[in-house]
């Protein structure tokens, strides 16, 4: 009886036990999963719509609009919501293949069932108005209101840039951004990112059983407002881009157009080009591809990726060294001595002025074996240390040899050797002028960037300094301004030095004997120098100049690859044509205009963007 009853007793505690810890673990249950259990029965009435703010318009240097928005819809599912749905006529509505509607649908099953996935994108304002009022019928789904960006012309992709949808690595490195977001890409759409993209804001909507969005919730207490993107007021010069772009059309090569007194880039062209309407929109994939498999390479930015040597186009830059740091004076002259160096055959040049119109090689030689054995050291080697660090300092101060801060990104820094580049290719106290004299003619280890080339010719334009090339003069709608690009980089070199190189310059396209005389554009008084950039095919023609000569407005670099013939033959008369269509607003000279826009030099294979033969000894 007594063990009855204990065992009786044992059976009231065990279950007075249970029942306890089945309280405790419900309660842990409901404080832990609580909060799911609330988001779970929100998601049944609330929706939580992202309101796109409108991306940042982009305009030209004149007002001109060259970049706006277009509305789209991008079509949502949240899956745990799907019901009763016919899958045929969703499908036939929205023009989509029943596997195409199952793959969506696995896709938005793996990444949530709770929260909404894209599920088709950019669907047209008139596709979408076909079957806007069935949607009702699409339990679980709803769109969603978004922008493409459209190009008004089909000018200046390298510049402007695109946008494309954000990537994991996005996702992760910035948590602003939703899956089904964009983000820019390249050119300005990636470097004023931040600014185009305003602020996303959120609107929480109550929905009715039948997928019905009833109205606001709580009155918009939870809701907050999107942000406009801020607009860019970019330096561009819409009808000189255009230009440029139409002149490069049939070559390769690039086009830098800045103005000097303020370091505004008023045209950049790298060739071949783009219409950067391809890469927006459901297309945007396949010619991405399509581009990026062109052996043209036409994504490739040449005009601020692209390193070539500079020719003799350098020898400006090395004139005005070597004056600045004693080395020739202004009326130095040197002979045409070809043993030492390779020339054409013309006068000795009996002054630096004369030098540059001629640009004798040997002249160079000599000039630069004072600039890098200036006697300051016994020792031959140590004495081109020496030379070899002033001169690099000299170089660097006009822009070379590093990336010029401009608002695009990707942009290549050259090459300006120094001495422990040296001393790792030859041994240290194993090298002296005689190694390293292709400098002085632009060979050698020296590399630039078309960018720096342009700058170089804003240099000389100033008379000295150059203000940070850049694409948007301000932003937004209070005009905001980076003070960075108000201010000047001094070279530090005399300015009545510079004035020898602006004679020089001149006398490139105006004396006889002048390598560029074909950029002369009558009435404006063009200032020049032509180069050649060695290439293992057929050389680049280039050409750097500005105008007019007093108080200038535009400087030029332009490159064609692969146009025998050197800088005067093509790139120099192509100049031409751009700085009459800036300064005159339109170009005159039609005959000259027909035969560049319809010439084409030969370029038949695949051609080298970088030059690797020297490079390769880093
Ligand atoms: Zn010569």
């Amino acid at each position: 009886m007594s063990k009855q009853y204990s065992d009786r007793n044992l059976g009231v505690k065990i279950l007075f036990i249970s029942v306890g810890v089945i309280f405790v673990v419900r309660l842990l249950v409901l404080q832990i999963f609580s909060s799911e259990y609330r988001e779970l029965a929100d998601m049944q009435a609330l929706r939580h719509r992202t309101q796109y703010p409108a991306r940042g318009l982009v305009y030209d240097r004149n007002g001109k609009l060259l970049v706006y928005n277009e509305i789209v819809y991008d079509l949502m599912v949240i899956p745990r919501m799907v019901a009763g749905l016919d899958t045929a006529y969703f499908c036939q509505q929205v023009g989509i293949s029943r596997e195409d509607f199952i793959a969506q649908m696995d896709k938005a099953k793996k990444y949530s069932h709770y929260a909404p996935s894209l599920f088709m994108k950019q669907v047209t304002k008139a596709e979408y108005a076909r079957w806007q009022n069935q949607l009702y019928r699409f339990k679980g789904f709803y769109v969603q209101q978004r922008t493409l960006r459209i190009y008004e012309k089909p000018i200046a992709a390298h510049v402007l840039g695109y946008v494309g949808e954000v990537n994991d690595n996005d996702l992760q490195r910035d948590s602003y951004y939703q899956r089904g977001d964009y983000i820019g890409r390249s050119g300005l759409e990636k470097s004023y990112e931040e600014l185009l993209r305003g602020r996303k804001g959120v609107k929480v909507m109550q929905v009715d059983v039948h997928n019905r969005e009833i109205g606001s919730y709580q009155d918009g207490k939870f809701d907050s407002l999107p942000v406009e993107g801020s607009n860019l007021y970019t330096t561009l010069d819409a009808d000189l881009q255009e230009y440029a772009e139409k002149i490069m059309a049939n070559k390769r090569g690039c086009v830098v157009a800045i103005e000097p007194a303020t370091g505004e880039v008023l045209a950049l062209v790298s060739a071949p080009a783009y219409d950067p309407n391809l890469l927006v929109g459901n297309a945007r994939g396949a010619n991405y591809k399509k581009l990026s498999n062109d052996i043209a390479k036409p994504l490739f930015n040449r005009a601020l990726q692209a390193q070539y040597p500079p020719g003799s186009i350098f020898k400006v830059a090395q004139a005005m060294t070597a004056l600045n740091i004693g080395a020739v004076t202004p009326s130095t002259g040197f002979p045409c001595d070809k043993s030492v160096i390779g020339c054409h055959n013309h006068p000795a040049a009996r002054s630096v002025q004369e030098a540059i119109k001629m640009s004798c090689n040997p002249y160079f030689y000599f000039t630069y074996k004072r600039v890098i054995q200036q006697g300051h050291e016994k020792n031959i080697y140590k004495d081109s240390q020496y030379g070899l660090t002033m001169w690099r300092d000299y170089m660097l101060r006009f822009g070379f040899g590093q990336r010029l801060d401009i608002d695009l990104p990707n942009v290549s820094s050259g090459m300006i050797p120094d001495t422990a580049y040296y001393n790792r290719w030859y041994g240290k106290d194993r090298w002296a002028f005689s190694t390293i004299y292709s400098n002085s003619i632009g060979q050698g280890e020296v590399l630039v960037v078309p960018l720096q080339m342009a700058n170089l010719a804003c240099i000389v334009a100033n008379r000295g300094y150059y203000i940070t090339p850049h694409l948007v003069r301000f932003h937004g709608p209070d005009s905001t301004r980076n003070d960075a690009f108000c201010q000047r980089h001094e070279t530090g070199i005399r300015k009545d030095y510079f004035d020898i190189a602006v004679h020089g310059m001149y006398d490139v396209v105006h004396a006889p004997g002048g390598t560029g005389h074909r950029a002369d554009v009558p009435g404006i008084d063009v200032c020049g120098k032509t180069g050649t950039a060695e290439n293992k095919g057929a050389d680049h023609s280039v050409f750097v100049s500005f105008a007019p000569m007093d108080n200038p407005r535009i400087a030029v670099a332009v490159y064609v690859e692969n146009a025998a013939g050197g800088g005067g033959t093509w790139a120099a008369p192509i100049s031409g044509l751009l700085i009459e269509k800036y300064l005159k607003g339109e170009v005159q000279r039609k005959d000259v205009e027909r035969q560049y826009m319809e010439a084409a030099p030969c370029q038949k294979l695949p051609l080298a963007h970088k030059v690797k033969n020297k490079k390769k000894r880093r």
